[in-house]
């Protein structure tokens, strides 16, 4: 942990920049804490390629937080945010429209009850301006995957050419215990080490597979193709249409392989590389890919070895602002040189509404920390919060890529569980019990609700009834605008 600089008085400002789903997190942390914000938001005076409003915390694509299973890893997610008193939870609550599991939103409501919560704190400033230099002060940087081009440049400037890349081309990860041993094998090529595995392809497979993967449905939503693609991270369907042995002589070359059931090389193979230290994640090596989810899932399980294979990210290709966070930060995220300048939110490297609101939770109680004279904290690796700064610390800077909650990247069970829908469970048991043990050890309960979601009381956003929900003539949601209560 980086040492903790003198105490700063709590009227000295403190700066947030960026009025995204992580900046209002941040913002809402250091002024239920007693610090005095300016919260720096560039649109409307500058816009993004995505947002459309003024709004703070302004969804730009799904409507969806994802589920609120806590077996599910977004579900365990939203349990460690709503224990810390999250604004993005109470506001989702404000706003929330029926969707199953999902905990889903009408985003104008939410945006508007996000807004709200933020400026009607008093110790709270919203200045409409852009920030085009790293602040001199303590500050915590928030500006999201859309960051502006003037703040990117400040940005590798104190961080060098390799501190911030500006989109993801990420290959689908893959959980172990999905894989089919019998066919999968573990080898390097030639004598190298047994770091991948592999699925070996007969030719039948391969001209299967490439037929398949031709004529698959690609996601044309991304407004971004006309971001210029590295000929190291083309998609894997562009490759393709440049010809059938494309892959053969890229990705899936089979040379320096030898298939232990056959003794022979395969015609094709497909590798996999491990994401983390525990074995958990292994990543389709070279298959970054713009498939649609239910075609990755379709084509993907037609590779030997992968009939069953359960996906814990899927691949995607967009643009993204984001830091080499296990290169340059510390382990709470900050510049080395400056633990109160700390980065939060989509541009550090996690993926995701909740992840980035989450990471802002935790960046403005850290920073919060670190004015009073205390070292920065970090959630254990068992919870959902902590295993994502692990992640981010100690990935290979080499292949960083973004990562969304999952249960690949929490330490694995004690004992072994085969029954999926049983393990994730445990998982889930195991990290709200790991997350409430670690806040009281750290001196940081009281601040949410212990239970799931609710409104949290630390929250700054006013319990609003669902009684109050009126149907609108289209079928949809709507309520009155929630009014921001001050903090309790
Ligand atoms: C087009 C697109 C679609 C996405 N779709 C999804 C999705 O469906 N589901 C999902 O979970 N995640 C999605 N994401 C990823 C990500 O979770 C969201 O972008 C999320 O909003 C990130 O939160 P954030 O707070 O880090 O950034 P943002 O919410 O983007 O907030 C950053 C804020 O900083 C402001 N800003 C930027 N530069 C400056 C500057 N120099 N000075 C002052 N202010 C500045 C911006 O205007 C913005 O308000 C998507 C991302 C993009 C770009």
């Amino acid at each position: 942990m980086a040492e903790a600089p003198a105490v700063v008085r709590a009227d000295t400002p403190v700066t947030v920049v960026g009025g995204g789903l992580a900046g209002c997190e941040a913002a809402l942390q250091l002024a239920h804490g007693g610090r005095t914000v300016r919260l720096v938001e560039m649109r409307p005076v500058r816009g993004t390629p995505a947002h459309q409003t003024d709004g703070l915390g302004e969804l730009v694509c799904t409507n969806s937080f994802k589920s609120e299973d806590t077996s599910n890893a977004h579900g365990a997610l939203k349990v460690e945010m709503a224990a810390l008193g999250s604004v993005l939870l109470a506001s989702a609550r404000v706003a929330q429209v029926p969707a199953g599991a999902a905990l889903a939103v009408d985003r104008g409501i939410f945006s508007r009850a996000m807004t709200e919560a933020v400026e009607a704190h008093p110790r709270i400033e919203v200045v409409r301006e852009e920030v085009t230099r790293l602040p001199e002060g303590p500050a915590i940087i928030a500006t999201g995957p859309l960051t502006s081009d003037a703040l990117s440049d400040a940005i590798r400037e104190a961080l060098g050419g390799d501190g911030l890349a500006f989109f993801d081309a990420i290959a689908p990860i893959l959980e172990r215990d999905s894989l089919d041993e019998s066919v999968v094998f573990a080898q390097g090529r030639w004598d190298q080490d047994a770091d991948y595995l592999n699925c070996p392809m007969s030719k039948e497979e391969y001209d299967t597979f490439i037929d398949a993967l031709a004529s698959a449905d690609v996601h044309q939503s991304y407004d971004w193709d006309a971001v210029p693609y590295f000929e190291g991270c083309l998609p894997i369907e562009v490759m393709v249409s440049r010809g059938r042995e494309t892959l053969r002589f890229g990705p899936m070359k089979p040379i320096g392989l030898e298939d232990p059931r056959t003794g022979e090389r395969p015609h094709a193979v497909v590798q996999l590389r491990r994401e983390d230290r525990a074995g958990q994640m292994w990543n389709l090596v070279g298959f970054q890919t713009r498939l649609r989810i239910g075609e990755q899932k379709r084509v993907f399980r037609m590779i030997p070895g992968l009939a069953e294979a359960e996906f814990l990210r899927f691949g995607s290709i967009h643009r993204n602002s984001y830091l080499n966070f296990p290169a340059h930060l510390t382990p709470h995220g900050s510049l080395q040189d400056r633990p109160d300048l700390i980065f939060a939110g989509q541009l550090t490297g996690v993926e995701g509404y909740t992840e980035s609101a989450a990471s802002g939770i935790l960046a403005g109680l850290n920073l919060h920390r670190i004015l009073d004279g205390r070292p920065p904290v970090l959630p254990p690796p068992t919870t959902m919060l902590g295993a994502l700064y692990r992640y981010m610390r100690e990935a290979d800077p080499a292949h960083f890529q973004p990562m969304n909650s999952n249960w690949g990247l929490v330490d694995p069970l004690q004992k072994r569980i085969r029954n999926k829908r049983e393990k994730r469970e445990r998982l889930g048991e195991r990290a709200g019990r790991d997350f409430r043990a670690w806040m009281e050890a750290e001196g940081l309960t009281g601040r949410g609700t212990d239970a799931g979601t609710r409104t949290e009381p630390g929250s700054g956003v006013a319990a609003v009834d669902r009684g109050s929900l009126t149907a609108r003539p289209d079928g949809a949601l709507a309520a009155d605008p929630p009014a921001a209560v001050a903090e309790p």
